[in-house]
């Protein structure tokens, strides 16, 4: 069907091959001899011995414009080869490009034919990618490109094929036509050419891109080249060129050579009945090489697009060898080009951590099967620099369903996450003090606000003052202010918790956020107003060297707490700056607080605990006894209560004291000195015959300290007290802790003779079990219990009931708080052991108790 068409072609050759003659001899001449080997449709001799084929008719047109004459030599490939080689030839068409021929053989720039390679099997086969060659013999014309890049790509996938190298491609497709081998490789010029002829059809298996030179001896014909490379790339421009209407032709034509005589006469007769469908293909031909040219077009895009964008492209098999990578990619990773496929990460990736997340990525898409969208951190080999990707990751499945391979693309965007650190850093922190900036801390604030909302738990605000910052920056300049405010933030930030906020909020302002202070808003304010103290101390302390001169400053500062009552940041912030202005009004250098109660209140704390510990051993603190009287009215004991006369503040409450002391630890020196007192107390007593065991309340942390029982037994020893004289009075509350321990550390003290009593007992914890766990001697019913009584039903109730109780535990129950007569009477009614209270004797100093022992066994003596 196609041979009018030849015969027109043919024509057309002759007049070409006429033209070419006259030419020759017109211009003064340059011989070229010309190697010629058969390689349909690419090149090969015509029955004339002039060049045939695409690139003959390319040469042919070329030497016709230059005035070349061309010598044709027919020879087979190795020997145009060694021909070339030897210098016995000077131009070779047909020759792809490699780096290894380029050493000794010289190209043009313009590549003549852009092919690639094709696996071409018989119908029916089911190759569709490179892996499916596993275990398949593949024919390979010897020596080629083809089989150079089968053999090392084949290897680096780990698929085992069989290569049979052939001598002539049509041997190859021979072999495959009869069965012995599987597939043939081919380029797809000349593949599409001979593949039906062979009864074999195109599989999707395409590789190797390549591209055919006319190549010539290395160093020679320059100018023949130079002269190449003009006409391809004028005509690779114009589609309507003579390339292009060459290429379009060998598309469309079979080798001209085939056609005998016979045939002409037979084709005649057909011509006129087949003259429609003729019509009708070279329209869809028309069509096919638009497609075509389309297509490559399409896929030249695709190469540049994928060449030139930002992304970093790459695919590789399931077992982690790279099967391609766009330009960009191969830069990374510092790869020369071509060098990636078949090898694996390892090749590149030195960096263990790189290694482990690319890994851990893979291994995920081979696990789930789906698309990840994820941001790496990856060691970048070319530079060794830390890079942030942002990596989509899907898997490539083939048409059985199996997984082929894993699609990386990554953009980088370590420049981006700089630039919006930097823009992070320049909204929210300072450029002269490094510190979070106004904005940062209104933001921090407003968590804790809505934290405290949750937890209950307090917050504070420091607001940092300094006072006339003003004068030094009038006095020494601007530089200097900025070098003092730099330097006191570097002090700010060391002299607080790591977790608490320093902000620089304004010229001379700084401010302190802390949070987490506890439930309790009292010892919030405490530590609030402690850690206030410390930072004006951190500032006003010691003298700052700005520029060798000596600056001296301090801070107002003023601090309100935050807690779930706190409304907003604006509320939060005004309180602070209130508080500050009023530390400025009263001189300044001092911290106060937006509360005036909560300042006196931690005011009152700070002088409390500060002056006790002063107070501890001398007259100021003193202990007073209450004795207990028997219903007989015989004494059956007395509780020592602690006693503070202040210097200036006159006689303080131990209910306001001994928490302070409880919270600062003094209670441990405390309790140290009561029983020294009691021990000696005791011994007072027993001198002057009165032989009663004394009580003192034992601080639950005194209590469960480490050496607090080798300290009882010491100071009873070197006392030479006998432990039954004392009985220690503990509270519920030391029971709430652990019990087991709480539990042996009484009997370790019961050993020594001590009994204990249960302080204010019916107020709160009344789990009643632990009773018979402890070694207890006592109950003392707490008073306002006590005070209810006999008219509160409820109170007389709680009171027989422990009675009652104590009765069946076998426990001393004594009753403090005791004020009137009907108390008392409803007491011993109910067989309660002892009473305590006003009613019969206030607490009162110890002398003033041994004085009146005295007194009563005077007036008893006479
Ligand atoms: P507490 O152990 O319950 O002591 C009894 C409290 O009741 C004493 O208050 C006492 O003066 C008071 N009181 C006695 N009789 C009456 C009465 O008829 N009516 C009223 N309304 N009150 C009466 P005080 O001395 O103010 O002690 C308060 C608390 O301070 C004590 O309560 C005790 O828990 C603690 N405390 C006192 N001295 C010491 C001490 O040396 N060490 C320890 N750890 N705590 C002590
Ligand atoms: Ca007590
Ligand atoms: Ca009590």
């Amino acid at each position: 069907m196609r041979q009018p068409l030849s015969i027109f072609l043919v024509v057309i050759q002759l007049a070409l091959t006429l033209m070419l003659g006259l030419a020759a001899t017109r211009v003064q001449a340059q011989v070229l001899r010309v190697g010629i080997y058969e390689q349909q449709p690419d090149i090969y001799l015509s029955p004339d011995n002039h060049p045939a084929g695409i690139l003959g008719e390319l040469l042919n047109e070329i030497a016709r414009r230059e005035g070349w004459t061309l010598e044709t030599q027919p020879c087979s490939w190795q020997q145009c080869m060694q021909w070339l080689h030897d210098g016995n030839i000077d131009l070779l068409p047909d020759v792809y490009y490699t780096a290894q021929r380029a050493k000794t053989l010289g190209f043009h720039h313009v590549p003549a034919l852009h092919s690639w390679s094709q696996m071409y099997a018989k119908a029916g086969n089911t190759l569709r990618a490179i892996t499916d060659l596993n275990g398949l013999s593949i024919a390979v014309l010897a020596g080629s490109t083809q089989e150079d890049y089968l053999r090392t790509t084949l290897h680096s996938l780990g698929i085992q094929a069989d290569l049979i190298p052939v001598q002539d491609l049509t041997d190859g497709f021979q072999l495959v036509s009869r069965h012995q081998a599987d597939a043939v490789a081919a380029d797809f010029y000349i593949g599409e050419l001979s593949a039906r002829e062979y009864g074999l059809v195109t599989t999707s298996i395409v590789f190797q891109p390549t591209e055919a030179f006319f190549a010539t001896q290395k160093g020679q014909n320059a100018t023949v080249l130079a002269a190449i490379d003009h006409y391809l790339s004028l005509w690779q421009a114009d589609p309507n060129s003579f390339y292009f209407r060459t290429l379009d032709h060998w598309r469309l034509v079979q080798t001209p050579n085939t056609i005998g005589p016979h045939a002409i006469r037979f084709i005649i007769t057909l011509a006129v009945s087949l003259s429609l469908l003729l019509i009708l293909l070279i329209w869809q031909q028309i069509r096919h090489t638009r497609l075509r040219r389309q297509l490559q077009a399409k896929t030249r895009q695709f190469d540049t697009i994928l060449g030139s964008i930002n992304a970093l492209v790459s695919i590789k098999t399931p077992d982690g060898r790279y099967l391609m990578g766009n330009q960009r990619f191969e830069q990374f990773l510092g790869a020369s080009a071509g060098h990636l496929v078949g090898r694996p990460d390892t090749d590149f990736y030195t960096n263990t951590d790189t290694l482990a997340t690319i890994q851990q990525s893979d291994r995920a898409i081979i696990e789930t099967g789906t698309r990840s969208f994820i941001r790496q951190t990856i060691q970048r080999p070319q530079d060794d620099s830390a890079r942030t990707l942002l990596t989509t990751k899907a898997p490539l499945w083939a048409a059985n369903g199996t997984l082929e391979g894993i699609c990386t693309v990554g953009t980088d965007i370590t420049d981006h996450v700089q630039a919006e650190h930097t823009r992070h850093r320049l909204t929210y922190y300072d450029t002269l003090t490094q510190l979070p900036n106004r904005r940062m801390a209104l933001e921090h604030l407003q968590q804790i606000i809505d934290s405290t909302r949750h937890n209950q738990a307090h917050g504070a605000l420091l607001q940092i003052d300094l006072d006339g910052f003003k004068r030094i920056n009038d006095k020494h300049g601007y530089r200097t202010g900025d070098e003092l405010l730099a330097a006191l933030a570097t002090r700010l930030r060391k002299a607080t918790r790591e977790h608490d906020l320093v902000a620089h909020t304004s010229a001379d302002e700084f401010v302190v956020l802390v949070d987490a202070l506890g439930n309790d808003s009292h010892e919030s304010a405490r530590i609030a107003m402690s850690i206030a103290e410390n930072l004006r101390q951190t500032i006003s302390g010691n003298t700052l060297m700005i520029q060798n001169i000596p600056v001296l400053i301090t801070a107002s500062i003023g601090l309100t707490l935050i807690n779930a009552a706190s409304h907003d940041c604006d509320t939060v912030m005004r309180e602070a700056d209130m508080a500050t202005q009023r530390a400025k009004d009263q001189g300044g250098n001092q911290a106060t607080f937006y509360k005036q109660d909560l300042q006196a209140e931690v005011e009152q704390r700070l002088w409390l605990e500060q002056d006790l510990l002063q107070a501890i051993g001398t007259p100021q603190l003193s202990l007073h006894l209450q004795p207990q009287f028997g219903k007989d009215g015989q004494i059956t004991g007395g509780e020592l209560l602690a006693r503070w006369q202040h210097p200036t503040h006159g006689p303080i409450s131990p209910a306001l004291f001994i928490p302070v002391a409880e919270e600062s630890g003094l209670i441990n020196l405390l309790g140290t000195w009561t029983l020294g007192v009691a021990c000696d107390t005791i011994l007072t007593l027993q001198a002057l015959g009165e032989i009663y065991p004394l009580s003192i309340n034992i601080s639950p942390k005194h209590l469960m300290e480490v050496r607090f029982v080798d300290f009882v037994r010491e100071t009873l020893e070197r006392k030479k007290v006998p432990g039954n004289r004392l009985i220690f009075e503990i509270t519920e509350g030391v029971l709430i802790q652990d019990i087991q321990a709480v539990a042996l550390r009484m009997q370790a003290l019961a050993q020594l003779g001590i009994r204990f009593s249960i302080d204010d007992f019916g107020t709160g914890y009344s789990n009643l079990a632990y009773l018979k766990r402890l070694p207890l001697y006592e109950l003392k019913i707490d008073k306002s219990l006590i005070q209810d009584l006999p008219d509160d039903n409820d109170s007389t109730a709680i009171v027989q009931l422990i009675l009652a109780m104590a009765d069946q535990l076998n426990l001393r129950v004594v009753a403090e708080g005791v004020e009137t007569d009907d108390q008392a009477r409803v007491l011993f009614q109910h067989d309660c052991h002892a009473l305590q209270g006003f009613l019969l004797a206030r607490p009162m100093p110890i002398d003033t108790w041994i004085q009146r022992v005295r007194k009563r066994q005077l007036s008893a003596d006479h």
